[in-house]
């Protein structure tokens, strides 16, 4: 036994079978997975959040911050598309979220608050935790940060920010996104301490109702941040800022459509992608047939095209396509997108392209200094709060965590293609500096996002957990 610093008592290693760091969707659902399978093992989720299954996406208390897509879509069982809706009819059945009725539809085409998103997960979790005693499998959270990572030939090392030391035949990367606004140039600027939460309902009450608010940033992020400041009885002006000022668009529920890109594969740079997804939206247009049909056909194949991608290609789909893909791809739920639309509509959120340059000094309020897209000068704009909804950091080099930087360190890890996240094999084994895949340490989630553009959505993760899950327990 040792002291940690705290003065508490901890053996030297504690060992387990598989360590997984991070106990949000990623960690909970592979977790889940592993207790499934036949066989005895235990499992370490190590989470300094009070719950699993929760992460930043799905701790969200208000009602109004919901998924971006209906449950239908949001199935965290792979073998089971209807799993979160069958979730819900019992749940609401029950007397659970009376206000699912003002949305006039289906429970399929619900779009659930992110906070009973949450309660599923855990349901699902607690469900395999039941099924794991059976072959005497168990699952423990551990309270706390991983700050570094060691690995040897038949075991990994993790120390977490209280002392503790963990040992495990495997440890698994879920550590999720993390926000732009924790790099150290933010920390530096002063962002961080200027801007408020997008998610915090409280603080943004004590605003001046009838006060400008300015936002950074125009994807999903905002949108949350908008429902925020309507909850919080905010009816001043709102200006948003985003390099290209492109807003999300609204998430609807379109017929099947052809899945072309089965059917062709000599479809594989973004040039010929997006030329033939023009091509299928148009038609699709001429035939009465919403836009989206044909978008939503291309998720299922983007994970293998970017894989095939050279990174010439990717850097033009990143350049050319990414803005475009973000607003059409990652659309915003009905209800959130009518409350924008309105606000946009009464000319009380005004939408501009302009690049953040920097904070300003402000005797109250705050202020920003832009650059608006087609001018040489900066100008500045004041307002009575400021919310950073820039969105997430890919990039590990810039993230002011310990345990990234350490893996950097200690060359375990990699940047992955065009430094979006970590590099790692087809089966989750993350890289080394030099190119080598691990034997012990894996990942999964968004530290993939270069691996395979999409790695971030509940259906990716699920499906990830499944398969790695089956990696480590064979
Ligand atoms: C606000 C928001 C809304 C979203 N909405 C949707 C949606 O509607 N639909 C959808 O499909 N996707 C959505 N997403 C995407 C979402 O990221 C994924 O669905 C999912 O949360 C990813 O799960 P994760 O566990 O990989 O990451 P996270 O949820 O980010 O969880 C990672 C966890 O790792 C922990 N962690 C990090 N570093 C360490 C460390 N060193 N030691 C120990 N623990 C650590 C963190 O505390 C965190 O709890 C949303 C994301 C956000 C941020």
């Amino acid at each position: 036994m040792t002291d940690t610093p705290s003065g508490q008592a901890t053996d030297a290693s504690r060992h387990a079978d598989i360590l997984i760091i991070g106990g949000g969707l990623s960690g909970a659902m592979l977790a889940a997975q592993l207790l499934r399978l036949p066989g005895k093992r235990q499992v370490l989720v190590i989470e300094p959040r009070a719950e699993l299954g929760r992460g930043e996406a799905y701790s969200a208390v208000e009602l109004g911050h919901t998924l971006n897509g209906n449950a239908a879509r949001m199935s965290v069982d792979p073998d089971n598309a209807d799993d979160l809706t069958q979730w819900l009819t019992e749940y609401i059945a029950a007397g659970g979220w009376p206000e699912s009725d003002q949305q006039h539809v289906p429970v399929s085409e619900l779009f659930p608050p992110r906070g009973l998103f949450g309660v599923y997960v855990q349901q699902r979790l607690a469900e395999a935790q039941a099924v794991g005693a059976r072959y005497g499998s168990t699952v423990e959270h551990v309270r706390a940060e991983v700050v570094d990572v060691q690995t040897d030939i038949d075991s990994v090392r993790l120390t977490l920010n209280d002392g503790q030391r963990l040992q495990g035949a495997y440890a698994v990367l879920a550590t999720g996104m993390f926000p732009a606004a924790r790099t150290p140039q933010t920390e530096s600027s002063g962002l961080n301490a200027a801007a408020l939460d997008p998610w915090d309902v409280t603080a943004m009450r004590q605003l001046d109702p009838q006060s400008t608010v300015l936002i950074i940033g125009s994807g999903l992020t905002m949108v949350d941040a908008v429902v925020s400041l309507e909850q919080a009885g905010h009816r001043g002006p709102i200006e948003v800022f985003s390099r290209h000022g492109l807003l999300p668009h609204v998430r609807r529920q379109p017929p099947v459509w052809v899945d072309f890109l089965a059917e062709d594969h000599s479809v594989r740079t973004p040039r010929q992608l997006m030329r033939e997804l023009r091509r299928h939206c148009r038609d699709a247009i001429a035939q009465g047939i919403d836009w989206q049909a044909p978008l939503d056909t291309v998720r299922a194949h983007i994970g293998r095209l970017w894989s095939q991608a050279t990174d010439v290609q990717r850097r033009q789909f990143v350049r050319h396509v990414r803005p475009w893909w973000e607003s059409h791809h990652h659309r915003s739920p009905p209800l959130s997108a009518e409350l924008v639309a309105r606000l946009h509509g009464e000319g009380r959120l005004r939408i501009q392209a302009a690049s953040f340059k920097g904070l300003e000094p402000s005797l109250s309020g705050v202020s920003i200094r832009i650059r608006r897209r087609g001018e040489a000068q900066t100008c500045v704009v004041s307002g009575a709060a400021l919310i950073n909804s820039s969105g997430i950091e890919y990039d590990w080099r810039r993230v002011a965590r310990p345990l990234p930087q350490q893996l950097l360190a200690r060359g375990l890890v990699r940047p992955g293609p065009l430094a979006l996240g970590i590099a790692a094999a087809d089966d989750g084994a993350v890289l080394s500096a030099d190119g080598q895949a691990a034997s012990r340490l894996f990942a999964m989630g968004p530290p993939l996002r270069g691996m395979w553009w999409e790695s971030t959505a509940v259906t990716d993760v699920a499906s990830q957990a499944k398969f790695l899950a089956a990696r480590l327990a064979g």
